[in-house]
């Protein structure tokens, strides 16, 4: 993980019981947990390893409405107006800029794809362009590449994961939320067949509503209490350089690198072109249901059967109210793939010589949960009164996720939705 995290000091002592309880201290359970204690509802949120250890730190800041679906784009929208006024709702910066997201393509047919994400998304007048090889050039100079065009959207930006999720919990707490870390929980507490508390490694708490936001984790929580969230993990692997003088502010993605500025004065190094796929029993179970998603990235995924199979299939699947597998698995660390770094690192170096004098401070990976269209699910749960899930971001909900976890928090108070919720109903996998 990043060294840059911030830590946070959160309370220690379990309520008795609470309105919400939300499950699951990253970027969506906390903003969902900020927002309901804007609202005066009384709010816990329960992570088992601390706040914002995993994807929610080690993403790459990207803050974007290039590429996504059309149905996607309003939450993205209202995250950027959300991301605007952060300082002033939460007191400090958060390291977000406006400073535009340009993606590259090296053939007619990248540049075709697009082109033809542009035209999809026409009707909600975004500010994205085309953009020549010699306009490339005029906004990121000293370049070499040679580039069929790109797309760029001058709105897009970034912010700090390392310190935007614990600003946030910060936040939460100043407004009453109740934040205790290092506490797992087990499994949900059911009455007439609704929610009524959970249970945690530290007790139980009793309470009319529970919003689970629990990443990775969320299919396997979900199976225990007989519910079937489709999500497979990949494995992204991030660098970061020690400062230095770069060509550019704009968060440039090719088809095999991306870069950004970071706070630090380095950039945050990825390879774009190919993710760690490792193999899981969930492949076997729900694979299939991937197949279009497999067609369209074969050459993007690096299968591997290795420590992650045998470590999958040795944690239980259900457990009851005792001990269950996320006390112990406080945070996923999983191993950086130094060789995807290096190879990002010299894609770069050659489309922008000015990296050449880059040198690495840290490396880190993530592990990313994926739905079999790419999108993620906030919605509440028909079969189980009282729950809502807000979940399996497929890689792009650091973006959104203050919408998103505001969202959340909509559909658990009753209140009117900041979007319309619709393309994220669970019922659609
Ligand atoms: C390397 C990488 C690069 C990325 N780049 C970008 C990017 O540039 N832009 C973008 O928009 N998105 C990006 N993403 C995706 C983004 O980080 C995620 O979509 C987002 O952070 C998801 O937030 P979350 O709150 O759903 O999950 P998480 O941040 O994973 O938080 C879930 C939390 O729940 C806790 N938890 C799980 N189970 C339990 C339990 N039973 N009890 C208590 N706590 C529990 C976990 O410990 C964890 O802290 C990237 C992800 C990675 C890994």
């Amino acid at each position: 993980m990043t060294t840059t995290l911030e830590s946070i000091t959160t309370d220690n002592v379990l309520p008795a019981s609470t309105a919400v309880v939300i499950i699951g201290g990253g970027i969506v359970g906390v903003t969902a947990a900020l927002t309901l204690a804007e609202r005066n509802i009384p709010v816990v949120l329960l992570e088992k390893g601390h706040i914002a250890g995993e994807q929610s730190s080690r993403n790459l800041g990207w803050i974007r409405k290039t590429s996504r679906h059309l149905h996607d784009v309003p939450l993205a929208l209202a995250a950027d107006r959300l991301w605007a006024q952060m300082p002033e709702r939460i007191g400090r910066s958060v390291g977000y800029r406006q400073a535009g997201i340009m993606f590259l393509a090296k053939t007619e047919k990248q540049m075709a794809m697009h082109e033809d994400w542009l035209k999809s998304v026409a009707p909600m007048s975004l500010d994205s362009t085309l953009l020549t090889p010699q306009a490339i050039d005029a906004r990121v100079p000293g370049g070499r590449g040679d580039w069929a065009g790109a797309v760029f959207t001058a709105s897009d930006g970034r912010a700090e994961p390392a310190i935007a999720t614990t600003a946030l919990a910060n936040a939460a707490i100043a407004k009453g939320a109740n934040i205790i870390q290092h506490c797992a929980v087990r499994s949900l507490s059911t009455a007439a067949g609704k929610v009524c508390g959970v249970v945690t490694e530290k007790g139980e708490i009793r309470c009319d509503q529970v919003l689970l936001a629990a990443g990775a984790w969320s299919r396997r929580f979900l199976g225990n209490q007989r519910i079937s969230l489709p999500t497979l993990p990949l494995i992204c692997s991030v660098l970061r350089t020690q400062p230095m003088e770069g060509p550019t502010d704009i968060a440039v993605g090719a088809p095999d690198f991306s870069f950004r500025k970071h706070q630090g004065g380095g950039f945050v190094i990825t390879q774009r072109g190919k993710l760690d796929a490792p193999l899981s029993l969930d492949h076997l179970l729900i694979g299939f249901r991937y197949l279009n998603q497999l067609r369209q990235q074969a050459g993007f995924l690096r299968i591997s059967l290795g420590r992650y199979f045998a470590d999958d299939l040795t944690m239980p699947r259900r457990w009851g109210s005792n001990a269950s597998p996320f006390e112990q698995h406080r945070t996923t660390n999983p191993p950086v793939n130094e060789q995807l770094n290096q190879d990002a690192l010299s894609n770069l170096r050659q489309a922008w010589p000015a990296f050449n004098q880059a040198s690495i401070a840290e490396s880190w990976a993530g592990l990313i949960d994926v739905t079999p269209d790419s999108n993620p699910v906030i919605d509440r749960i028909q079969s189980l009164p009282g729950l809502t899930i807000a979940t399996g971001f497929s890689g792009h909900g650091f973006g959104t996720g203050p919408a998103a976890g505001q969202l959340a928090a909509d559909l658990v108070s009753n209140t009117k939705p900041i979007v319309d919720p619709t393309p994220y109903r669970f019922n659609r996998l």
